[in-house]
């Protein structure tokens, strides 16, 4: 007899058992219980039924089941088209599904999305007598998508319109916040399909090509303007050229605290074809020579500007939209790491986190003191901080799995301060 997790038995027969008893191989004569499947097929014993030995078949069984029971009762309201955030800064957060390696490690799950902006972590925890129980902690953002959102669907409510307000001379922004492996890069860059990142599937490719539909827009023709692009990377505070062989550049500012990044490439694009090729040729520069266990990708933040200039005024800037995959927030917690250089790194990642987060929440509050100067990160972002007609969104992404618990609610934790500080920005007309 095989007891399944939800309470129903059947007959079966035991075919293998493999080495640590977590995994049983059975074979039974019931039609429909193995996910519809057909009688008489072998299945993985455990993803359907408790353990035979009394042993739980995951690593934590116990909380998976409080999570499943937890889960029944949460009522679940899908993103609506006409949901949208009014106001100049957005703040959201999308949680990537597990994947295959987490899977097979029989991960739990335990980020749940009910709608609504809502986020939910069951945090599992014990209590002195050992008895096991979850901290279910709520958050609240403008929107949450789960783990079935695709990027076009992230893209609509986030980036899309932010497209449209550059092309009514806005500063936009629209930031990726998250641990190592979060999604960020999935989010901006394109999913990879295999080893190759697609890079028309990412927010940055469908930002240009709504940037090429508003410029050929009879609203926006007339203005007679021209899209380019730049791309480049903040490492340890200092920026290297993505579109030209990571050459090093200095970030100056003059009396009038404009801020320049001397010699940075910024290619005229006509179509998103071209962009498209920018992206691929600037994020294989980004990787090139790094080896995964030293890539450094994910401790640079990756800056993707498509700046609009009008044709007839000596090229005078028109709009700008900044589109950045930051570096994995995961080190703040790290302070384990002797090695000099890893901890200076970390410092700055931290520093530049905290600048954007504070630069972010005095532009929510309407603040005339921005402190963009506390990082490279903000200082070339300065544009996008001030005047009335800066626009903002983050996306905050987190892992699912009960082991990232720790850098979700990290993650959280700021996305949910920049969201704090938002909440009184007056609505946009
Ligand atoms: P980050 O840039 O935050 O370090 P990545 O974007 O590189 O993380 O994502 C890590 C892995 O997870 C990649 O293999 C990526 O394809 C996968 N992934 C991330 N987000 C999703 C998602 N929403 N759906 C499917 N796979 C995803
Ligand atoms: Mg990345």
């Amino acid at each position: 007899q095989i007891s399944r997790s939800d309470g129903r038995v059947h007959p079966a027969t035991v075919k293998s058992v493999d080495g640590d008893k977590s995994t049983v191989m059975v074979e039974w004569n019931e039609r429909n219980i193995c996910r519809g499947k057909e009688a008489s097929q072998s299945c993985y014993f455990s993803d359907y039924m408790t353990h035979p030995f009394g042993e739980p078949s995951r690593p934590n069984q116990k909380f998976y089941d409080m999570i499943q029971d937890f889960r029944e009762t949460l009522e679940v309201t899908p993103l609506s088209t006409t949901d949208h955030v009014t106001r100049r800064i957005c703040v959201c957060v999308r949680k990537r599904p597990l994947n295959n390696k987490e899977i097979t490690k029989k991960e739990i799950d335990v980020v749940s999305i009910p709608g609504n902006g809502a986020l939910l972590v069951h945090e599992p925890k014990q209590k002195v007598d050992l008895t096991k129980y979850l901290d279910n902690q709520v958050f609240r953002f403008d929107y949450a998508f789960d783990e079935t959102s695709t990027n076009d669907l992230v893209y609509k409510f986030t980036a899309k319109p932010l497209v449209q307000s550059i092309f009514d001379g806005a500063m936009a922004t629209c930031f990726a916040y998250g641990q190592t492996g979060s999604g960020k890069t999935h989010t901006m860059g394109g999913d990879f399909a295999g080893r190759q990142q697609n890079s028309a599937k990412g927010i940055y490719a469908l930002a240009a090509q709504d940037v090429f539909t508003y410029i050929n827009h009879r609203r926006y023709a007339n203005m007679d303007l021209s899209a380019y692009v730049s791309f480049f990377e903040i490492y340890n505070g200092k920026v290297y050229d993505l579109l030209n062989k990571k050459a090093k550049l200095r970030v100056l500012e003059d009396d009038r605290q404009q801020v320049q990044v001397v010699g940075l490439e910024e290619v005229y694009v006509s179509t998103a074809e071209e962009v498209i090729k920018m992206i691929q040729m600037g994020s294989a520069c980004r990787t090139s020579g790094q080896t995964s266990a030293n890539a450094n990708s994910s401790r640079s933040h990756a800056i993707l500007q498509i700046v609009l200039r009008r044709n007839e005024r000596s090229s005078t800037l028109h709009g700008k939209f900044s589109l950045v995959d930051l570096a994995g927030n995961e080190r703040g917690t790290d302070v384990s790491s002797n090695d000099r250089s890893t901890l200076v790194e970390t410092a700055e990642i931290n520093r530049s986190l905290l600048a954007l987060k504070e630069c972010i929440r005095s532009l929510g509050k309407n603040s005339d003191h921005i402190p963009f100067r506390m990082s490279t990160l903000t200082k070339v972002l300065r544009d996008s901080f001030i005047g009335e007609k800066s626009r903002t969104c983050m996306i905050a992404m987190v892992s699912p799995g009960m082991t990232s618990c720790e850098y979700t609610m990290n993650t959280l934790r700021y996305a949910d301060s920049v969201y704090d500080a938002i909440s009184q920005v007056t609505e946009l007309e």
